[in-house]
């Protein structure tokens, strides 16, 4: 029988991202199982996460004996040393499982990882940069770009669409951009709809081409 529930996760690398990462899924829920080779982090960890191992992950016997296939789910969070990070990522490919998500530095490190074969290639830092950017730049509260060119955005209501239902606004045609949720101070996300009238104050979440999204949080006053 397997020792590895179907929603299990196996991560490998308790660095800020892994161990964030690891704390958050079991929060979650899911039975997670942690590795790194760092003696102090692994002690430092072993109270918090309910199955941390000492090991080297970049050894395919250490990671049979300790049952990574058995996990449909892994994620490799070695970032700096990159040696470390794509056998790590190998052993995981060679050992069948199925879905490797890897943390990449560099454009070049995620694109080794990429012709190794691993399923998806994160880069925490430049997303956050990337993120960073648009916050500091704009009116924007917060910013999530979705896809190339596709973004959603939280921020105040603009002056120029409050006080009249959104349908006389005429948001998508004037600026590509669709209002998708609003709420009063106080009070929680609703859907917005034809009828929703904005007050100053209020906050929206809105939807659209990342620079449709930009060019409205700039202009309208
Ligand atoms: P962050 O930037 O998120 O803090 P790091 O890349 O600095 O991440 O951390 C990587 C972690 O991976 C470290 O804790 C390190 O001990 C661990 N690690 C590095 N090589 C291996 C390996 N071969 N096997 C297991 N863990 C490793």
């Amino acid at each position: 029988a397997s020792r590895h529930s179907e929603d299990g996760v196996l991560v490998i690398g308790l660095g800020r991202f892994g161990s964030t990462l690891a704390e958050t899924l079991q929060e979650l829920g899911h039975h997670v199982v942690a590795v790194d080779s760092n003696h102090d982090l692994v002690q430092r960890w072993s109270g918090k996460l309910t199955h941390v191992v000492e090991a080297d992950a970049t050894s395919e016997e250490v990671m049979r004996q300790l049952g990574a296939h058995e996990f449909r789910q892994a994620v490799v969070a070695i970032g700096t040393g990159i040696e470390a990070s794509v056998l790590a990522t190998g052993v995981l490919l060679d050992l069948s499982v199925a879905e490797v998500w890897s943390k990449a530095i560099t454009r070049e490190h995620g694109r080794i990882l990429e012709r190794i074969g691993v399923n998806h290639v994160v880069y925490p830092e430049r997303d956050a940069g990337e993120r960073v950017a648009h916050l500091l730049t704009g009116r924007l509260i917060d910013f999530l770009e979705l896809d190339d060119n596709y973004a959603i955005a939280k921020l105040r209501a603009p002056r120029g669409i409050c006080g009249r239902a959104l349908e006389k606004t005429a948001l998508r045609s004037r600026y590509g951009i669709t209002i998708v949720g609003a709420k009063k101070p106080g009070g929680e996300f609703t859907h917005a709809e034809a009828g929703t009238v904005l007050d100053v104050g209020d906050l929206v979440v809105i939807a659209g081409r990342t620079d449709r999204v930009e060019s409205f949080a700039a202009e309208i006053g």
